[in-house]
C-alpha cells in the first residue's frame, strides 16, 4: 500500500491512474478537495478495489497522523501544496499553511509510523516539488542542477522552497528516507484551467483573447505530465533516500512560442477561419516574473535511466484532443459543478 496527497489534483490524478494500470499495489488518496481537487479526475477509477480515498487536510496534524496509523504505507508520495503562482501573489497565507505547515505535519507523522515499524528498509518519503525553487536564470546561464543554490522568488515557489529543507531535515536530523523531485513546467490532461496551457485552450474555443504576460519572451521548460509520472514511479522505485532528482523535458520554450504551437495545433484540430493567432494580446508583466526556468536531468537519466517519452508537439496534440473530447470535464469545472461530483457519486450508490 503507498499512500499519496493531493491525488485529486493535476498530477496526482494521473499519477494514480498509472499507478493503478501499472502496477498491482494500492493505493490510499489523502485530499481536501480545495478549489484545485477535483474527485471526478478519477471518475474511471472510483471502482477499482485497490483505490481508497480519505477527505483529509494536511493542515490537520491529527488527521493526517490518524490516516497514516490506519493504514501504514509502506511509502509516502507528497503532490498535495497549493500551487499556482498567480494565486499566491494574491493571497499567501494559504501557501504557507498548506505547503510549509502540511509538509510539516506530514514528516512527523511519516516518522512517527516508520520508527512504529523498526525504520523499515523499504519505507520512502517522496516529496514532488518544482524547479521554481532555483529561481530565475539567465538566457545563457546553464540549466539548474541539483546543486544549483535556492534563490525562490515568489510566495509559491518560498514556500516549496521550505518545505524541500523540511523535507532535507527530515533525513539529515531523524533519518526518515526521503527522496526529493524538483520537476519543471507539467501540461497534460486533467490540468485545471488557470494554468497557461488549458486556459488557453479554453479560451481559444470560446473566440476570447489569448492574454500573454509581458512580451511573452519568459522561458520555462516544458515536460507531459505522464513523463513526470513516470520519472516519479522510477525515483520511488530505484532513488536513492537523501537524494534530489531534477526532471525535465528538455523543452524550453518562450511562453510566447508555447501559445504559437498551440494555436497551430488547434487550427489543425478544429479550424478556426482567421485562425487563433489574431486573438493574441499581450497584457501587464506578472510581478517578479521569474525570467527564465532550464532544467538539466542528466542525473536522474544517468543514474536511474529515466528520459522523457513524448516531445512537446505530440504531448501538445495529446493534451488538445483531451480537451477537446472532454467537455462534460471542463464545463464541470467551469460552472463549479465539479465540487459537487463526489457527493453526487455516494447519493447515486
Ligand atoms: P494541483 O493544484 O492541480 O493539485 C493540488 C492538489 O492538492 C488538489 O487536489 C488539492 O485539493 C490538494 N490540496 C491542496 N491543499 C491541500 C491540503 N491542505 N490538504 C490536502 N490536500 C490539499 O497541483 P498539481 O499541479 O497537480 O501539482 C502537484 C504537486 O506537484 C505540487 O506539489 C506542485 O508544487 C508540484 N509541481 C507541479 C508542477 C506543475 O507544472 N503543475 C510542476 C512541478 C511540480
Amino acid at each position: 500500500m503507498i499512500l499519496v496527497t493531493g491525488g485529486c489534483g493535476f498530477i496526482g490524478s494521473n499519477f494514480i491512474r498509472l499507478w493503478l494500470a501499472e502496477t498491482d499495489e494500492p493505493i490510499v488518496n489523502m485530499d481536501a478537495l480545495t478549489y484545485a481537487g477535483n474527485a471526478e479526475n478519477l471518475a474511471d477509477i472510483q471502482q477499482s478495489e485497490r483505490y481508497f480515498f480519505e477527505q483529509i487536510d494536511i493542515r490537520d496534524a491529527a488527521a493526517v497522523a490518524g490516516v497514516l496509523e490506519r493504514y501504514h504505507p509502506r511509502a509516502i508520495l507528497h503532490f498535495a501544496a497549493e500551487s499556482h503562482v498567480d494565486r499566491s501573489i494574491k493571497e499567501p497565507e494559504a501557501f504557507l499553511q498548506t505547503n510549509v505547515m502540511g509538509t510539516f505535519n506530514l514528516l512527523n507523522s511519516a516518522l512517527g509510523i516508520w520508527n512504529q515499524d523498526g525504520q523499515s528498509e523499504r519505507f520512502r518519503f517522496l516529496h514532488v516539488s518544482t524547479d521554481e525553487v532555483y529561481g530565475s536564470l539567465g538566457r545563457t546561464d546553464p540549466a539548474f542542477s541539483e546543486k544549483h543554490p535556492y534563490q525562490p522568488n515568489s510566495p509559491y515557489s518560498a514556500s516549496k522552497a521550505a518545505s524541500d529543507h523540511l523535507v532535507r531535515a527530515w533525513h539529515h536530523t531523524y533519518g526518515l528516507p526521503v527522496l526529493t523531485t524538483n520537476c519543471s513546467n507539467n501540461y497534460g490532461p486533467y490540468q485545471f484551467p488557470e494554468k497557461l496551457i488549458p486556459l488557453m485552450i479554453e479560451r481559444a474555443l470560446a473566440g476570447e483573447t489569448l492574454p500573454v504576460y509581458g512580451d511573452g519572451s519568459n522561458v520555462r521548460d516544458w515536460l507531459y505530465v505522464e513523463d513526470h509520472c513516470r520519472a516519479i514511479m522510477t525515483v520511488l522505485d530505484r532513488g536513492e533516500p537523501g537524494e534530489t532528482y531534477n526532471i525535465g523535458g528538455n523543452e524550453e520554450r518562450t511562453n510566447l512560442e508555447v501559445v504559437d504551437a498551440l494555436t497551430n495545433v488547434l487550427q489543425i484540430l478544429r479550424p478556426r477561419s482567421g485562425g487563433y493567432r489574431e486573438l493574441v494580446r499581450f497584457v501587464d508583466d506578472r510581478p517578479g516574473h521569474d525570467k527564465r526556468y532550464a532544467i538539466n536531468a542528466t542525473h536522474i537519466a544517468d543514474t536511474l535511466g529515466w528520459r522523457p517519452e513524448v516531445d512537446f508537439r505530440e504531448g501538445l496534440i495529446r493534451t488538445v484532443e483531451w480537451y477537446l473530447e472532454n467537455r462534460q470535464w471542463v464545463e464541470h469545472v467551469k460552472s463549479g459543478e465539479y465540487r459537487n461530483w463526489l457527493e453526487h457519486q455516494y447519493r447515486a450508490d
